[in-house]
């Protein structure tokens, strides 16, 4: 067995037999790992709270064959304001969720390490209403869907832009229009999150737009994350 080094985010842990867990990570170098944590549900386990979900990690572990074994545990960030306020404790459980969604197992994806990392960080310094959803269409543009903001997706008109389409890959203009309604704020707010001022848009106050985004994000998630099991599906 070889023993390696890494770093990782807990996403999520089950319990396995009377005192262990199988902990999911997300890893710097090597993806989505499960991994044994022997001992640590025991009061004095020497992992003590480090493999909770949400924690950063320094690690040293095993590599098996279908789970690894976590030797060593040590905290680089345990996100404590995060989990002093239920609201960002909900947010964080949502970063977690979708990049556990994403991330392949064994399959190196250091950008969407590096993501989620600075998404908790984020999230860690302020409660922003758009993070989360900033968040979700990053990780969109992250897996090669960048939506056509500028432009109708139909016809090229640049004018009087109303619509979102999926299918479509973005905006639409007034006589294209298909899928959900999109206003000239969300729209402003979205151009924002993906063409380089994310920094400004999450300074925005909650507001009709910032929901109108918000609920955008979630449903193109939805939809990429839908047609994905769907390409898997034909595959196996
Ligand atoms: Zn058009």
């Amino acid at each position: 067995m070889r023993l390696y080094s890494d770093h990782g985010v807990v996403l999520r842990t089950i319990k396995l037999g009377e005192a262990d867990r199988i902990v999911t990570l997300i890893t710097e170098g090597r993806g989505k790992v499960r991994a044994v944590a022997k001992g640590v549900r025991k009061t004095k386990s020497r992992f003590g709270g480090r493999l909770e979900p949400m924690t950063h990690v320094a690690l040293q572990l095993y590599e098996g064959r279908e789970l690894d074994t976590i030797t060593q545990a040590e905290t680089v960030d345990h996100f404590r304001t995060i989990r002093d306020d239920l609201d960002r404790v909900a947010r964080a459980q949502s970063l977690l969720e979708v990049v556990d969604q994403v991330a392949q197992e064994r399959q190196a994806n250091p950008a969407l390490y590096r993501m989620l990392v600075g998404g908790l960080r984020a999230l860690a310094a302020a409660n922003a209403p758009l993070l989360v959803p900033a968040f979700f269409w990053k990780l969109l543009a992250l897996e090669g869907f960048q939506p056509l903001l500028d432009q109708c997706a139909s016809c090229g008109e640049t004018d009087d832009l109303v619509a979102f389409d999926f299918e479509e890959g973005g905006v639409l203009c007034i006589r294209d229009r298909r899928g959900v309604a999109i206003s000239p704020g969300a729209l402003d707010l979205l151009r924002r999150i993906l063409g380089g001022g994310l920094a400004a848009a999450l300074n925005e106050p909650a507001g009709p737009s910032t929901a109108e985004v918000s609920h955008l994000a979630e449903a193109a998630l939805e939809h990429h994350l839908e047609r994905r099991l769907k390409s898997l599906g034909t595959v196996l």
